[in-house]
């Protein structure tokens, strides 16, 4: 059965490797819901774009590391349409350092966004999707990264390991919700030209590491987009469980 407005919610939607999600999305036909926690102008730019381009988007602020906020989020998609698909994308990083220098509050901030928001997130997504209450099945991209297999030593062990804990995550859940419809996948991305990177310290980190990387060049947003997407529709309909590297060679 295809619903009327088949919906995604896209959580971190309006800047990066989310916003591409969003607008690629829209272009495949399904409404989306695009999740900020505190760039107004960006998701308004985002939701903006979609609109003009004869897509349907709407935008919600909400952190996904705050239940309350993730309900809030939800109450959005439940109005807005029926939800198919989640792009669990929303995570942040923080300055270099070693973890002899990382604060017990650095750490809670970063596993509350990182893995217990995307546990919210997916949990009420399955909620809405979930053939065992009542709905029609669907597909959850988690998004992970390359640093769950690097380790992040000396410079992010913390990230790393929350997203050591998407991938683990990503595994059991698929098996949890395989009968239920319920696909779910992840990817990692490896060095992506997002503005992420502003938030470890380092904004011309990308320029400083571009030669090291396998392809001597970044990923865009695009490129780990089109990646979400593909594990998002039905053309990936026996994939799940699945960690897809895109990272330009592991
Ligand atoms: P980005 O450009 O910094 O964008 C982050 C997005 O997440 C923004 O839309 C931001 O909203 C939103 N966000 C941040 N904290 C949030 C919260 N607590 N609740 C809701 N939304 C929140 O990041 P990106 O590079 O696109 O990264 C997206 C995902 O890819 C992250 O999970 C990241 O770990 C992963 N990743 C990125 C790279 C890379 O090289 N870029 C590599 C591997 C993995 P506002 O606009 O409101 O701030």
């Amino acid at each position: 059965m295809i619903p009327e407005t088949p919906t995604v919610l896209v959580t971190g939607g309006s800047r990066g490797i989310g916003r591409a999600c969003a607008v690629m999305a829209a272009e495949m036909g399904l409404s989306v819901v695009v999740n900020y926690v505190g760039n107004v102008e960006a998701a308004d730019y985002v939701v903006s774009a979609i609109n003009l381009s004869g897509g349907r988007a709407i935008a919600v602020q909400g952190d996904v590391g705050v239940e309350a906020d993730v309900l809030k989020i939800y109450e959005t998609v439940d109005a807005f349409g029926t939800l198919v698909g989640l792009v669990n994308n929303a995570g942040v990083i923080d300055v270099a350092s070693r973890l002899d220098e990382m604060s017990a509050a650095r750490l809670e901030r970063m596993f509350r966004i990182n893995v217990i928001g995307s546990m919210l997130v997916a949990r009420e997504a399955i909620k809405r999707m979930s053939t065992l209450h009542g709905g029609i099945g669907g597909a959850i991209v988690n998004v992970s990264s390359a640093a769950a297999y690097l380790g992040g030593g000396g410079q992010y062990v913390d990230y790393a390991a929350s997203k050591g804990a998407i991938d683990i995550f990503t595994q059991g859940l698929a098996k949890e919700v395989a009968a239920e419809g319920i696909r779910v996948n992840a990817v990692r991305p490896g060095i992506i030209d997002t503005e992420i990177h502003a938030s470890i310290g380092q904004p011309d980190r990308v320029a400083q590491i571009r030669d090291s990387l396998p392809m001597k060049r970044e990923g865009s947003a695009e490129e780990v987009a089109r990646a979400i997407m593909w594990l998002l529709s039905d053309d990936a309909s026996y994939t799940s469980g699945a960690i897809l590297n895109v990272t330009g060679a592991r």
